[in-house]
């Protein structure tokens, strides 16, 4: 029968890579909580509409990038594409921005519909993390500072941040129109994509990787030539917060972020080493959106990591971490020594909580069961034959060194496991 196979573009995590992930995750939680930032877990179903509202109907996500279905009542749902609308729509929900901010972050995956390369899949995990209800810099500031924390937490070289203020809706829509002006006079040069994008999304053809529309792109409008004073004394003030800090960072005018919803503030921590997935982290100001999925108008600010590209990057460094060894493995050879085995296991795991015991499974001959202990990466062996059952003793033979074995009695087996082991390797 043929073999099924996972769905292309969503992969297994296997043994040998997951405890780099959880050395990301630990290391993101324990950054996040040094902020006072809370834990929050969304479903990873919503309504499309939230996402139609919120991302925006003409943006890639939304037009064809979105895991939609109808369910079994015929109701519209669709895998969530990005996480900030979820913790927007759940603050909402539960009534957690009447009169004070929130401070949330979540660890999951997303979905989207791409063209499956390095670096780009259709299930992505991504850390998100959000600021809901704060209006100044300050908290741009702190988010921008939290995430360069977490590289260093990481030991991440060599990203670089980049800045750019997309001001108000208001602002935005003039400078659409200064912008459509501009690129109608040159719609002959550019590409199918962009000349598509003009009619609906054409602050997202700043964005476009073609080499082709470089000339075109440098010389059209800025953003931020049209800003008005309150969205310039924002930028401005970020900007010196973040000098004051010593982080460095450029500002990017073409930088406009895939999603409808920024407002203000967009930034991205880009890198070099992935090739064409140099996006590691992106986000910025949303103060429309708290309002749009139908709270009470709140300023928020949040970014997204992508943690499949951490995670090369982590890869790629010195000091990977490897999946544990187990300190000990126990094999039991003859019916009455294998049951004897797990009550062993289960008394030296009451004792000495920080073991990792394998006990060995199954039939088999000696010389085979040594073999997959020498296999397991186990520093130690604990042999128990019928020998050992009938005179209370269990041999323990050292795997790693010299080979040495000793007979000890069982009543000494702890003292004796907790005196050789390490427990924090
Ligand atoms: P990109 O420009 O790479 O498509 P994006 O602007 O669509 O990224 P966001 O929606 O802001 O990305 O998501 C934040 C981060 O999530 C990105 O910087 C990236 O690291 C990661 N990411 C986005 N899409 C994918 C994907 N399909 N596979 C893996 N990671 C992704
Ligand atoms: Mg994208």
């Amino acid at each position: 029968m043929k073999a099924i196979q996972a769905i292309r573009g969503m992969k297994d995590i296997p043994p040998a890579e997951t405890p780099v992930w959880r050395r990301l995750e630990d290391t993101a939680r324990d950054v996040l909580a040094g902020y006072g930032y809370h834990e929050l877990r969304p479903p990873i179903v919503e309504k499309t509409e939230l996402f139609r509202r919120s991302v925006g109907e003409a943006t890639d996500i939304v037009e064809k990038e979105m895991y939609t279905f109808a369910d079994r009542n015929g109701e519209n749902l669709s895998l969530r594409p990005e996480c900030t609308a979820s913790c927007v729509r759940a603050a909402i929900e539960h009534g957690w921005l009447r009169g004070r901010g929130q401070r949330l972050w979540h660890i999951g995956p997303m979905f989207r519909y791409e063209k499956p390369q390095k670096g780009r899949y259709r299930q992505f995990h991504q850390l998100d993390v959000e600021a809901l209800g704060f209006p100044g810099p300050d908290v741009d500031a702190e988010l921008i500072l939290l995430s360069a924390r977490l590289w260093r937490r990481l030991g991440l070289e060599g990203l670089r941040l980049e800045l750019n203020c997309l001001g108000s809706r208001e602002i935005q829509q003039s400078y659409r129109d200064q912008l459509v002006d501009y690129l109608s006079a040159h719609v002959k040069d550019l590409d199918d994509d962009s000349q598509r994008r003009l009619g609906s999304n054409p602050l997202r053809i700043l964005d476009s990787k073609n080499p082709d529309l470089r000339h075109i792109l440098e010389a059209a409008p800025r953003i931020v030539d049209c800003l008005d004073d309150d969205s310039r004394a924002h930028f401005e003030q970020l900007q010196a917060m973040l000098d004051a800090s010593d982080i460095t960072f450029l500002v990017n005018p073409r930088l406009v972020r895939g999603l409808d919803y920024y407002t203000g503030t967009v930034f991205e921590w880009i890198t070099d080493d992935l090739g064409a997935q140099g996006a590691v982290c992106g986000g910025g100001r949303y103060d429309g959106l708290v309002e749009e999925i139908g709270g009470t108008p709140a300023p928020a600010t949040g970014f997204a990591v992508g943690l499949e590209r951490i995670v090369a990057l982590m890869q790629s460094g010195e000091n990977v971490p490897a999946p544990l060894a187990p300190h000990a493995y126990l094999l039991a050879v003859g019916v009455e020594a294998q049951r004897a085995a797990h009550t062993l296991a289960e008394q030296l795991r009451d004792v000495l909580p920080g073991l990792c015991l394998l006990v060995d499974a199954g039939p088999g001959k000696f010389k085979r069961k040594m073999k997959t202990a020498d296999r397991s990466g186990a520093k130690l062996a604990l042999i128990l034959g019928e020998d050992e059952i009938r005179q209370q003793r269990i041999t323990l033979k050292d795997m790693r060194g010299d080979g040495g074995q000793v007979s000890v009695a069982r009543s000494e087996i702890a003292e004796k496991l907790q005196a050789s082991i390490d427990f924090n390797d």
